[in-house]
């Protein structure tokens, strides 16, 4: 953006700005191809010389409008859009690690990540150390080897809602030469705008509360064009891909070359790109964002603050509450508030959890999270049932673990469905 925009006016205002007598709303573009008056123009296009759209796979102005509100939330120097937030991760990594190489990996990620890293990534040939969240300088520097292109992270874990240091992991994984990227999804750029403390490259689940009203599965990534490729590592950004008429993406693309190079190269070969409808949808839910997330953060205050003083509840799982080993953390990372997801556990374990959450009234039992409309989950019998024991302590997720993302629904209303549904669970 031009000028010095807050984020709630970005949220807004960005990417899209309507000429004369063109729709105030960006439009929904549901167009494969665009027209040229000569097939040079068009051969500058393919040949990345000139910029403009000649392919929906490869770009498509809905798209753009979009990725370029993210990356100004960001503050980042591009974006790209992908099918869900799963082809956001997997693309991050393949961009700068093909079979051979290796990744430092924190243990607390979202499970559906860690199967794609863990198993399917892993019969592709990449490596995959992982570390626990909490690990010390040293503990993280043991963990790199001569093949490490990356480390990867989550700022605020789902569901375990572990917040990373993140200076701690970028600086030790710039000590290695490597870049880091951070899954953003939980605080979203409202509440946390990473490549302020180094980190190098972000990823989206947009299905979670970018979107917020659970209308499209989508991700993204976003680039911060400050990790320098040129420093010998790299040389898939810094020599040419004979793929691409010998494009030396550094040279051509500058800050942007990992991003120019993640559409250019994996989005042509993969084909992973979002719908212009639900970009349309996605752009929509954002114009909502930061007002949405003020509103989850102080409802899952209240809702957290409530929890943590009834004797009925075994533990309370919350950044912002002043209990949470990671409360300094979160100050730290998310000043204005985490998320709106809060974890605990009903004291009577699994078969209390199971009768809280059938006794929910307005609370609905979904496999979503970050939803405008109060939602509850229990990750040991749904999202992570396919993790061993051992793999779920290690994601930080307990056998009793629920995960209550908390709405925007009036305060009062959630607060009351609770309560009614713990006096059925816990006679
Ligand atoms: C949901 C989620 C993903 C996966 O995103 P999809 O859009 O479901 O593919 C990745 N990371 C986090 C933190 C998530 O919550």
């Amino acid at each position: 953006m031009e000028k010095n925009f807050k984020p709630d006016t970005i949220c807004i205002h960005a990417g899209y700005k309507p000429g004369n007598g063109e729709p105030r709303v960006l439009p929904i573009v549901q167009s494969t191809t665009y027209t040229y008056e000569s097939s040079q123009e068009m051969g500058d296009l393919f040949d990345l010389k000139s910029d403009g759209f000649f392919y929906t796979r490869l770009g498509n102005p809905t798209l753009d409008a979009v990725e370029k509100k993210l990356a100004a939330l960001e503050g980042g120097v591009g974006a790209m859009l992908t099918a869900s937030g799963q082809s956001a991760s997997l693309l991050s990594v393949l961009n700068i690690c093909r079979a051979g190489g290796h990744v430092v990996c924190s243990s607390a990620i979202y499970g559906g990540t860690f199967n794609l890293f863990y198993k399917t990534m892993k019969e592709m040939g990449i490596d995959f150390t992982f570390v626990s969240p909490t690990s010390t300088a040293d503990e993280l520097r043991a963990a790199f080897r001569e093949n490490t292109r990356c480390v990867f992270a989550e700022t605020l874990a789902n569901p375990s809602l572990v917040v990373t240091d993140l200076e701690l992991f970028a600086n030790i994984a710039h000590e290695h030469g490597v870049p880091i990227i951070v899954d953003n999804t939980f605080p979203t750029p409202i509440n946390c705008r990473p490549f302020e403390f180094g980190v190098d490259i972000v990823v989206h689940s947009t299905t979670k509360y970018l979107d917020g009203h659970a209308v499209q599965v989508g991700g993204a990534i976003v680039d911060s064009g400050n990790f320098d490729w040129n420093n010998g590592k790299f040389p898939e950004f810094t020599e040419p891909d004979e793929s691409y008429h010998g494009v030396v993406y550094t040279k051509q693309f500058g800050r942007a070359a990992y991003i120019a190079k993640a559409r250019c190269h994996l989005m042509r070969d993969l084909g992973a790109q979002a719908a212009p409808m639900n970009a349309f949808l996605l752009n929509l839910g954002m114009e909502t964002l930061a007002l949405r997330m003020e509103r989850h953060c102080s409802n899952a205050m209240e809702i957290a603050k409530f929890l943590e003083q009834d004797d009925r509840i075994a533990w309370v799982n919350f950044p912002g509450l002043e209990s949470s080993p990671f409360h300094a953390l979160a100050q730290k990372y998310m000043p204005h508030g985490t998320c709106g997801v809060v974890s605990f556990g009903i004291k009577g374990g699994r078969e209390a959890a199971t009768k809280f959450m059938d006794s929910l009234e307005l609370a609905s039992v979904v496999t979503h999270v970050a939803d405008l409309r109060t939602c509850v989950l229990h990750p040991a019998s749904t999202t992570h049932r396919q993790l061993s024991d051992k793999q779920l302590e290690e994601a930080g997720v307990s056998p009793d673990l629920i995960r209550l993302s908390v709405g925007i629904e009036n305060i009062d209303d959630i607060l009351a469905d609770i309560k009614q549904a713990l006096e059925k669970a816990v006679q």
